[in-house]
C-alpha cells in the first residue's frame, strides 16, 4: 500500500509529505481503510509502529466530513490516553496534520492548570486529547460537552487499565441509543442507570 490507497486530499497528502515519511507503516495500511470506512477497530499495535497517525489521519477527514454537518459546541473527536507524556505527544501530532485545515487540539490532562485547559475548551476545539479523570473533572464543571463527539479512540488502553483507570468506569451520553447501550454493556460492571 502506498499512501495514495488512502484516497486523502492534497493539503492532507502535503502534510504527511512534509514529514518525510515514505510508506504508510503496517499498522496504518490495515488500520486507515477501516477506521475511513466508519467501522468500529481494535487496533494492537505498538509504540513506534506509527499508530498514532493510524487513527489521526482518518479523524481528519471525519471530522472535515462533520463540520460542514454540524456546527455546534464541543469537539467532534476525544482521544483518551493513559498519561500526560502520551496526551503532549499526540496533541503535538494532532497540531501538525490538523493545521492545514485549522482545526484545533486541545489537551487536558492531570497535573495541568484546571482554569487554562478550561479556558483552552471553551475557546473551542473540535479534537480534545484527554486523561480519563481530567475529561470527566471537566465535563463535570461544564467547561465542554461531548455531545457532538463522534469519533473516540482510547489509545494504550491497556495502561489505562493497569493504572487503574478501569477500576471504575462512568459512562455519560445525553441519549442512550442502541450503540452506546452495546459499548456501555462490554465496558460496564453491573451499571447503575440515572436518567435525568
Ligand atoms: P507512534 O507509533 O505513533 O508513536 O509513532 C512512532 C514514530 O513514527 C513517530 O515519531 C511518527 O512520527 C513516526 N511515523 C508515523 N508514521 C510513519 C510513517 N508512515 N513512516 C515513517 N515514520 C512514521
Amino acid at each position: 500500500t502506498s499512501f495514495a490507497h488512502f484516497g486523502f486530499d492534497e493539503q492532507l497528502m502535503h502534510q504527511i509529505r512534509k514529514s518525510e515519511y515514505t510508506q504508510p507503516t503496517p499498522i496504518q495500511c490495515q488500520g486507515v481503510p477501516i477506521a475511513l470506512s466508519g467501522r468500529d477497530m481494535i487496533g494492537i499495535a505498538k509504540t513506534g509502529s506509527g499508530k498514532t497517525a493510524a487513527f489521526i489521519w482518518p479523524m481528519l477527514v471525519h471530522i472535515m466530513d462533520q463540520k460542514e454537518l454540524e456546527a455546534g459546541e464541543g469537539p467532534i473527536a476525544v482521544i483518551v490516553c493513559p498519561t500526560r507524556e502520551l496526551c503532549q505527544q499526540i496533541h503535538a501530532e494532532c497540531k501538525r496534520f490538523g493545521k492545514t485545515y485549522s482545526l484545533r487540539s486541545v489537551a487536558v490532562y492531570g497535573g495541568g492548570s484546571m482554569w487554562e485547559q478550561a479556558k483552552a475548551l471553551q475557546e473551542g476545539a473540535e479534537i480534545v486529547v484527554c486523561t480519563p479523570g481530567r475529561l470527566i473533572d471537566h465535563v463535570k464543571k461544564k467547561a465542554t460537552s461531548l455531545q457532538r463527539v463522534t469519533y473516540l479512540v482510547f489509545d494504550e488502553a491497556d495502561r489505562m487499565f493497569d493504572m487503574g483507570f478501569g477500576e471504575y468506569t462512568l459512562l455519560f451520553s445525553a441519549t442512550f441509543r442502541k450503540k452506546i447501550e452495546r459499548l456501555a454493556r462490554d465496558i460496564l460492571v453491573d451499571p447503575i442507570r440515572v436518567v435525568q
